[in-house]
């Protein structure tokens, strides 16, 4: 086993159970929340849909919101005004390009408003099965500190993971290093000594736990 298997061996060890943490029913459902989850906590996201959900979980729902009555449903997530663009227009378009469904592939839905690579990925690969690997500010983070993949951007890293990891194992892996990164390899201070990784780490192995504040970048 190389070092990069025995890396993602002993991610699946440590969360067999790793799922989205954002709440969700439907496509619709989880493209509204991905698209809110944008530099806010995915506790917050599901607080807010919790609410908008009841009333308002399909794309014709929606739109029975005036951009201002969405606002108020979504302020506390931040960016409220133009997740609240996105949303509408993003509704509005699935019902009229794509007969009320969000689209399946990653090409068409990175064409709705507000859907860029990262969210396309996650509602491809969580809702439709798809393998895809969506880099968020915990994965970008975790795979360039354990070499699984290493880039200056997003895309980069994602490019590197699809190499480094089985296609098969894409989406569940991208739950792997969000866990690990909220878990133990957090941003600031990860913990390393308490990290089962440390002896295959190569950003431990430089820095032997001197960690220095980071940049994070989000997707
Ligand atoms: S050893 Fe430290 S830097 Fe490496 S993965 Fe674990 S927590 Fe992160």
């Amino acid at each position: 086993m190389d070092t990069k298997e025995e890396i993602l061996s002993e991610l699946a060890r440590l969360y067999p159970n790793a799922k989205p943490a954002l709440h969700f029913n439907s496509p619709y459902e989880l493209l509204v929340a991905v698209v809110l989850s944008a530099q806010c906590t995915d506790e917050r996201v599901n607080k807010v849909t919790e609410v908008l959900f009841k009333e308002h979980n399909t794309p014709e729902k929606m739109l029975a919101l005036s951009q201002e009555a969405l606002e108020k449903y979504i302020f506390s997530c931040g960016f409220y005004h133009n997740k609240a663009k996105h949303i509408l227009t993003a509704s509005k378009d699935i019902l009229e390009r794509f007969g009320g469904e969000v689209p399946k592939t990653r090409e068409e839905l990175e064409t709705l408003a507000g859907v860029g690579r990262k969210t396309a990925n996650v509602v491809y690969a969580v809702a439709f099965g798809g393998n895809a690997i969506a880099v968020d500010t915990h994965v970008f983070r975790v795979a360039n500190r354990l070499g699984l993949a290493i880039g200056k951007t997003p895309f980069e890293v994602e490019k590197g993971l699809m190499a480094a990891i089985p296609e098969e194992q894409w989406g569940t892996a991208h739950h792997w290093l969000i866990w690990h990164g909220r878990r133990v390899c957090h941003s600031q201070r990860p913990d390393c000594p308490a990290c089962t990784l440390q002896t295959v780490c190569p950003h431990y192995q430089r820095t032997k736990g001197e960690h220095s504040p980071e940049r994070s970048q989000d997707a």
